[in-house]
């Protein structure tokens, strides 16, 4: 079983709608993101994988992955994306004391300090998407969107077959879709199959792929 909600729950999205689940929109659009980089191994790929789509994307970058790789990361920037902050040890905030918590994503960011969304805002994904309230509540003063999504495509679970990881990943995506992938090792095995075939599918249906 998995333990993990492909879709996330309207009422849900209802109930914490100071975050951002999907984008309101009739436009067929989708949100694709990838988190946990910049890594030399999966980054690159991930960034060659979009680009015969002109697809843009956002990207939730791990501070100490951006101190490693500064050049990846400049990748992904050259390539107009959007950028986010996803604290600078993969911190999981129901875990972690709020303070040391904000200043684990304050220290991201003086890695990220060009980096914003589309519209100027800041934005934070939060690792294992756990955040307090209060957490928020202080990055939102802070000047962060904080950013979930509708769509966990599960291409971290090592025990998902990629052809179900793909059937269910297109099967809930819809208009305004937020998606999560990861650039990192253990989704790798899923993503090298399931991004250029989501990514052909709803091109072929005449979606576009938009950054936050
Ligand atoms: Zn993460």
């Amino acid at each position: 079983m998995r333990s993990y909600l492909v879709k996330t729950p309207r009422f849900v999205q209802k109930f914490f709608h100071h975050y951002a689940w999907r984008i309101k929109t009739d436009e067929k659009e989708i949100y694709l993101t990838f988190d946990d980089g910049p890594v030399p191994e999966f980054t690159p790929w991930v960034l060659e994988t979009l680009k015969p789509y002109d697809a843009k994307a956002t990207f939730f970058c791990v501070g100490e992955n951006i101190q490693k790789h500064p050049h990846i990361y400049e990748q992904i920037k050259e390539g107009g994306h959007s950028i986010g902050n996803h604290t600078f040890n993969h911190l999981q905030g129901w875990k972690t004391p709020t303070k040391k918590y904000v200043k684990n994503i304050l220290q991201a960011e003086s890695y990220l300090e060009d980096a914003h969304s589309k519209d100027g805002k800041k934005l934070f994904r939060p690792p294992h998407g756990r955040i307090r309230p209060v957490q928020a509540k202080i990055l939102r003063k802070k000047g962060y969107k904080i950013i979930m999504w509708d769509v966990l495509s599960g291409d971290f679970d090592q025990r998902l077959d990629k052809k179900i990881c793909l059937d269910h990943t297109i099967k809930h995506i819809n208009n305004g879709s937020i998606v999560v992938f990861h650039d990192s090792i253990k989704s790798f095995k899923n993503l090298d199959y399931v991004l250029p075939k989501v990514l052909e599918h709803f091109s072929e249906r005449g979606y576009r792929f938009k950054s936050l």
